[in-house]
């Protein structure tokens, strides 16, 4: 028999489709008739490709079901994993920023399970307005007159620039036109707000008479822009907020503040980096004040829109809010988070994203160091394996300069290649794990380690994953 003839025969030994499906009741019961067999018919060409030689023995009928039961049970599983973040990046943009605290994951799952007056209100039986879950909260807590709630920060510069400046003039600081990341810039959402934007000073300094001597009949309002995610050292200038304000309400137009990183208490006071806070830009005389939900206010995504009132309401009204509101579960979430700020010394119990920051560097470093014997242990010898000083960062744009002493797993390997297979087998394990590259090492910066039995009792795998 020819290597073909026997290759042919072997392959003849594969059920037929019509077959399998006569035998597979509850998978079609489970799954439905058109996915099982879209899912038979790729595992049996895929069977058929397979080279000669895995065709050790006969496929039969049972084993053909479960191989497409796994299939299907695998496509089930969700693409969303859980992962530690050991990257020292407080708020990881691309591992999805804050973690929300038990309230307001309490309060998502309830909205989530039953309807809700998030529009309806409850006297009058009339339609009601979602911002009211919020509204007061933030009003409190900010010293602003209204407040309105968008999908994120961006979505809320654009809604108010479109709603303040459509087919007019702004002026901003050259020093201001920022990058925030993910290929977001602020000149580009200024554009597709409608609004004309008037670049103004130089990169390094901008004056008060920079923007005096661009104000003219068709200037809709000034920006001041946060820029949080670098600093210019040296020989600067920058108009303070208190200053514009005076300008702006001299010629009759708002001044809006995009904060960011918008903070709702002083940091020093917790011995954090100080960022700035929405009520000291309310008092400086801002009318309207944007900044996220998702960076260091520690809720969930979202741009809040804060300030006068005749101003939100306007914002309100325009028809791009429809198409930017959030949902229900964003407002439940939200709500509780702006509720713990009513008790800040609760804060760092309660908030996760201050109880990270706020870790004493003695708890992360007595951590660290458990873990150093377990990660060595697992290691090949190619490895080595300390603990050590290393530097977290908030992350989402604050304040990168600003580093927080922190402790790290520190691994050195032979070389790069093996440094960064080291690196590519974290991210295989089944909870993976991302840490950093840093000057020829990789760093596991353990500020931000809650699992950490997850992570110690998957080590023992990732030996197999670098052979
Ligand atoms: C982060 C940031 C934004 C964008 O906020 P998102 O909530 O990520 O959309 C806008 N402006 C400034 C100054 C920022 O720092």
């Amino acid at each position: 028999m020819t290597i073909k003839e026997k290759d042919f025969d072997r392959r003849r030994l594969l059920p037929s489709v019509d077959k399998v499906l006569r035998h597979s009741g509850l998978l079609i019961q489970k799954w439905g008739r058109i996915r099982v067999t879209d899912c038979l018919r790729n595992e049996l060409t895929r069977i058929r490709a397979l080279p000669i030689n895995d065709f050790r023995q006969e496929v039969t009928l049972d084993e053909i079901i479960k191989i497409v039961e796994n299939r299907l049970l695998m496509s089930d599983e969700s693409s969303f994993r859980r992962i530690i973040n050991l990257s020292g990046i407080v708020l990881h943009t691309n591992l999805g920023r804050a973690l929300l605290p038990k309230k307001a994951i309490e309060a998502v799952v309830s909205v989530a399970s039953c309807p809700t007056n998030l529009e309806y209100d409850l006297k009058s039986g009339g339609r009601g307005e979602r911002d009211h879950h919020v509204e007061q909260l933030i009003c409190e807590l900010t010293g602003v007159e209204a407040a309105t709630v968008v999908n994120n920060n961006a979505a809320a510069l654009l809604l108010v620039l479109n709603t303040l400046a459509d087919q007019k003039e702004v002026p901003v600081s050259r020093g201001e036109l920022v990058e925030i990341g993910g290929a977001f810039r602020i000149p580009d959402i200024m554009i597709r707000s409608g609004c004309k934007l008037v670049e103004i000073g130089t990169t390094n300094r901008t004056h008060l008479c920079d923007y005096e001597s661009t104000i003219n009949h068709r200037t809709a309002l000034l920006l001041k822009v946060h820029t949080c995610n670098f600093r210019v050292e040296g020989f600067t200038a920058a108009v303070e907020e208190n200053k514009l304000s005076v300008l702006a309400k001299q010629n009759g137009i708002p001044l809006v503040v995009d904060l960011g990183s918008g903070n709702l208490i002083d940091m020093d006071k917790l011995g954090l980096p100080r960022e700035p806070i929405v009520s000291k830009a309310v008092t400086d005389g801002a009318d309207i004040i944007t900044f996220s939900g998702d960076k260091l206010l520690g809720g969930p995504q979202c741009g809040i829109i804060s300030g006068r009132r005749d101003l939100i309401n306007r914002i309100r009204k325009n028809p791009l809010k429809r198409a930017l509101r959030p949902d229900k579960m964003i407002y439940a979430a939200l709500a509780e988070v702006l509720k713990l700020y009513r008790n800040p010394c609760e804060l760092e119990k309660e908030l996760p994203t201050i109880r990270f920051l706020k870790r004493s560097v003695v708890e992360i470093e007595a951590q660290a160091k458990r873990l150093v014997p377990q990660l060595s242990a697992v290691l090949p010898d190619d490895y080595s394996v300390s603990a050590d000083i290393c530097n977290s960062q908030i992350g989402s744009g604050a304040l990168p300069v600003e580093n927080i002493p922190s402790y790290g797993l520190i691994v050195s390997a032979v070389n790069d290649a093996r440094l960064i297979q080291l690196l590519n087998a974290f991210r295989k394990l089944p909870c993976p794990v991302v840490g950093r590259l840093s000057k020829g090492k990789l760093i596991l910066d353990i500020r931000c380690m809650e699992l950490e039995t997850q992570f110690s009792t998957q080590l023992s795998e990732l030996a197999d994953l670098l052979k």
